[in-house]
């Protein structure tokens, strides 16, 4: 079967050497095999003028075709999450009819109150309070006077699934506590559009930031419980931080590639420091994607995030050293 992978940017700000990094390894990992899918259902965050500088940088890198930015007309090659939001809802409505979607009318105060709520990786527990509550968001709505947001209705045994770069994991649903699928602001949640998008589009291998990896957990049981496939691989994988011991992240204005580009880096340095961070290729070198394919191994991968320094900036923007 080929592989087909996907390249899944949140146009919420300017992609950074690590947004970069994750795309030329889901890229190699497919052998160039991949949707360009862009996640704009997060309306308050996403801007149109991100989802354009996405594309321009992902060209840039040849990782996507040219003139993939004006699927709009026809002939797409992206898939935009903005324009998918009935399918994101036919779906929540049968996880409803299957007694998997619920209304809850919880703040995030309500949440951290609740006496019993536990902590768990990634914060607060949502302790299951609306479970059973309301047949639908017009009761829910008619009782409190709140817009519901639905959760997931996340029972069962443990979610297992194997990682490239993490082994086996297990995730125990109490662990996490039931999600959000649909939220108060009526947009889809993320978890539920990628587990959606994932199945529909056929997306056979994924790979990610690390921080995602429970994330893979709550797709899966979506699917499950939709009844519908699932990808068969994922590597989740380290971050680049930038020097203060952060990952790098859009919305701090980091080091874009915008702004590499806008200083005269090239291309080809940028995507072989990449691969060579990654564990691809033994010393920086300039490179294409297409070249490091050969190059390519999921074993490969290195486990450890990077941490950038000002001397591998002078090295991207080929400066004396
Ligand atoms: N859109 C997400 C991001 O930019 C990635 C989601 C995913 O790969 O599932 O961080
Ligand atoms: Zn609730």
């Amino acid at each position: 079967m080929t592989p087909l992978g996907r390249l899944a940017p949140t146009p919420s700000g300017l992609l950074h050497l690590g947004n970069a990094r994750s795309f030329l390894l889901a890229w190699l990992w497919a052998r160039g095999n991949v949707l360009l899918r862009i996640e704009d259902i997060d309306k308050p965050r996403c801007k149109p003028e991100f989802t354009k500088a996405a594309i321009e940088d992902l060209e840039w890198l040849a990782l996507v075709a040219t003139g993939v930015r004006n699927a709009s007309d026809g002939t797409a090659t992206a898939a935009f999450q903005s324009t998918r939001t009935v399918l994101y809802r036919n779906h929540l409505q049968s996880l409803a009819q299957r007694g998997r979607a619920y209304p809850c009318t919880c703040t995030r105060r309500d949440i951290e109150e609740a006496s019993s709520a536990p902590h768990g990786d990634e914060g607060v527990i949502y302790p299951g309070t609306c479970r059973g509550k309301w047949r639908d968001a017009a009761h829910a709505k008619a009782d409190t006077g709140r817009e519901p947001a639905w959760r997931f209705l996340w029972d069962g045994p443990p979610v297992v699934f194997h990682d490239e770069l993490h082994g086996d994991v297990t995730v125990d649903p109490a662990t996490l506590g039931d999600f959000v699928l649909w939220r108060r602001d009526d947009l889809p949640s993320y978890q539920l559009a990628v587990a959606v998008d994932d199945a529909l589009q056929g997306i056979t291998q994924v790979l990610r930031g690390r921080d995602l990896l429970f994330s893979t957990a709550r797709q899966l049981a979506i699917q499950r419980a939709l009844g519908l496939p699932s990808p068969a691989a994922w590597a989740h994988v380290p971050f680049i931080q930038d020097g203060t011991g952060r990952r790098m992240a859009k919305r701090d204005g980091d080091l874009s590639l915008r702004t590499l580009r806008e200083h005269g880096a090239d291309a080809r340095r940028v995507t072989g420091f990449l691969a060579w961070t990654a564990g691809l290729i033994g010393k920086p070198e300039p490179a294409t994607a297409k070249e490091l394919v050969g190059e390519f191994r999921v074993q490969k991968l290195g486990r450890d995030d990077f941490v950038l320094a000002e001397s591998h900036v002078d090295w991207l923007l080929n400066r004396d050293q």
